[in-house]
């Protein structure tokens, strides 16, 4: 594998022990990503520094804008409405009433409004999650069944096409959309990842449609060109890169979430930033993330 040094730096040395949903908020023009496991969400503001956190109290799988301004959250048993100042959650929509195991995880808006979030079981069950998508009247459709580890998703521009990682499944598939109604079909994959190159992890699209998968247990980014083929690589000075998304004023600012979960003191030691926030200028621009629209 070629590597294509870019530099990275560490942004936001947090040491979160799941750092995980990067998403740029426009208007505020500030970064937010969860810690899944440490129950936090985290703030940047990039042109201060500025660093803010609040607990949730629950695992936090991930969170979204909003077209009234506030952030919805995919957290605890489902979907929830997400006090920015308490950390206070109040639950939108329950996902599986009937999988007390699982919990929520990588989730993103679709262009219409909808939010998009899958499940784990949290002792990582073969098949136990799904992929739901909470509609803007706030019910709840499974939309894909039989998942280990539901991870990164995106959409391609035009809307005809929705990537998305099942992590056990060592692949990024493809599958055919139709915006309007939402729906999916034609699952198939696309990329294998080699298993001693990591686990496909958090995923999001650059501007030319080429996708940017995180790999855990990879120390990198790995960009592929729309037809799966590789183009780059960008290392990681750490392990457990969790997912990766463009921001900043002119949108090409990569910003690359990782874990310390599961590290050992030997280990910390050899990537003692390990659980922080990286950010890299890779050359390629991203586009605003969509807002949930209920
Ligand atoms: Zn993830």
């Amino acid at each position: 594998m070629s590597g294509d040094s870019r530099p990275v730096e560490l942004v936001a040395d947090l040491r979160n022990v799941i750092g995980e949903g990067p998403v740029w908020l426009e208007d505020e023009q500030r970064l937010v990503w969860v810690d899944i496991k440490g129950h936090h969400v985290h703030w940047l503001d990039p042109k201060t520094g500025r660093l803010e956190q609040i607990d949730v109290s629950a695992d936090v799988g991930a969170v979204a804008p909003t077209t009234s301004g506030a952030l919805i959250a995919a957290a605890g048993n489902g979907f929830q409405a997400l006090d920015q100042k308490s950390g206070r959650i109040k639950t939108l929509a329950v996902a599986e009433p009937d999988r007390p195991g699982n919990r929520m995880n990588d989730g993103k808006c679709d262009s219409r409004g909808r939010f998009w979030a899958g499940t784990m079981a949290d002792d990582e069950t073969p098949g136990a999650g799904g992929l739901y998508r909470l509609n803007l009247d706030y019910t709840v459709d499974r939309m894909l069944s039989d998942v280990t580890v539901s991870n990164g998703l995106d959409w391609t521009a035009d809307d005809r096409l929705m990537y998305y990682i099942d992590s056990a499944s060592h692949r990024v598939d493809v599958l055919d959309y139709e915006s309007s109604a939402g729906t999916i079909a034609n699952r198939r994959p696309l990329i294998q990842i080699d298993k001693s190159d990591g686990m496909p992890d958090g995923m999001t699209l650059d501007a030319e449609g080429g996708l940017w998968v995180a790999l855990w247990g990879g120390w990198s980014v790995r960009r592929y060109r729309p037809d799966g083929s590789f183009d780059l690589e960008i290392k990681i000075p750490a392990s457990k890169v969790s997912s990766c998304v463009f921001g900043g004023p002119d949108f090409s600012d990569l910003y690359i979430t990782t874990a310390a979960s599961g590290l050992s003191e030997k280990q910390l030691e050899k990537q003692p930033h390990a659980g922080g926030l990286f950010r890299c200028r890779p050359g390629h621009g991203g586009r605003p993330p969509y807002r949930f629209g209920g």
